[in-house]
């Protein structure tokens, strides 16, 4: 296949990522050889980027290359992995060299600060698609899940859900927001940070854990149903950052934070005599995480707001008119 020429891959690929003592053969050969930590369990993720469904055709590169690895490295966070190894499988209309190089730099910064190694992957022609295989380790038996959660367990959320979807719509040209939010919100779309830190320390704290790809409200109904028991959510508690407020205002900003997409924070639950630890251990303040509601006897995910329960219908809010 032509694009897979070893000059290519040699120029872009080769050293992008970190350079770790656990490869003992990376790209160059027909598969790569990794020596995982004796003992470890291996966690492995694998996510797929469509050109025009998971990302704008238009997107800068460097955010595209960015955003392959992170979506990944939210996987791996939420399990409390710490990543590796990554694979790239890369299929494009044509090599192009600015594009590629981008590209790379892009996936590669972010590798290097996770120290990922980039190990292997493939290159072939055809629509824009962007593959990225993620591995990492957990100490055995260790590995958070989604289902761990029990009724009574404290609910929390990293960073400041709605960002990011603000920022896709920013992109999308469906919203105008002050200068001054602009450039805060296009970035926590375009160059999403993953909690990996946040995850392995949570490994000692939470009973279950998911990342939030897909909006607040719906993933930790998938936490709660994996855990067999229900989620309420506090709106008056979701954490709005500034920049999402003075964008759509407070009542417009908790909606977007419940079900907007993209965030890639983590979504965790703690067991109420687990909680006073972690919040000594890792002040939230610093780590960047909110108490936002409870795990209960039941099923399904309901919001609370001045303690009687929100309806929201299946036609979606409208978030943009
Ligand atoms: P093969 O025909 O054996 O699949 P390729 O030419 O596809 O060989 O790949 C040659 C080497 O380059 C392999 O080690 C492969 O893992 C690596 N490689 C190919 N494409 C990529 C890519 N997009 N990113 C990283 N490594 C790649
Ligand atoms: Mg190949």
């Amino acid at each position: 296949m032509a694009l897979s020429e070893t000059s290519l891959i040699e120029r872009y690929f080769r050293s992008g990522g970190a350079q770790r003592p656990d490869v003992a053969l990376g790209i160059g050969d027909d598969a790569a050889i990794l020596s995982p930590p004796a003992g470890s369990d291996l966690i492995a993720t694998t996510d797929t980027l469509v050109a025009g469904v998971h990302f704008l055709s238009g997107a800068p590169p460097a955010a595209i290359g960015h955003r392959a690895l992170a979506v990944n490295l939210s996987d791996l966070a939420a399990m409390g992995a710490r990543p590796a190894w990554a694979l790239l499988a890369l299929t494009l209309p044509e090599a192009r060299e600015a594009w590629l190089a981008e590209f790379a730099a892009g996936l590669g910064a972010l590798a290097r600060e996770h120290r990922v190694a980039l190990v292997g992957g493939d290159t072939t022609r055809g629509p824009l698609c962007v593959t990225v295989q993620l591995l990492g380790f957990a100490p055995p038996g260790r590995a958070l899940r989604r289902g761990g959660a029990r009724a009574g367990d404290v609910l929390f959320v990293s960073g400041s859900p709605g960002d990011a979807a603000a920022g896709l719509a920013l992109e999308q040209q469906r919203l105008t927001v002050p200068a001054a939010a602009r450039d805060y919100l296009r970035e926590r779309f375009l160059l999403p940070s993953p909690r990996v830190a946040l995850g392995e320390r949570l490994r000692d704290y939470a009973s279950a854990c998911i990342d939030v790809s897909d909006g607040l409200l719906g993933d930790a109904g998938k936490l709660a149903q994996a855990s067999a028991v229900a989620v309420e959510i506090c709106f008056e508690e979701l954490p709005i950052s500034e920049e999402l407020e003075a964008a759509l205002g407070d009542e417009g900003a908790r909606q977007l934070a419940l079900s907007g997409g993209d965030d890639y924070e983590l979504c965790f639950a703690v067991a109420p005599a687990r909680v006073p630890e972690l919040l000594a251990q890792l002040p939230p303040e610093r780590w960047g995480y909110t108490r936002i509601g409870a795990l209960l006897p039941g099923s399904g995910a309901r919001v609370v707001r001045g303690g009687t329960v929100m309806e929201f219908s299946h036609s979606g809010y409208q978030h943009f008119s």
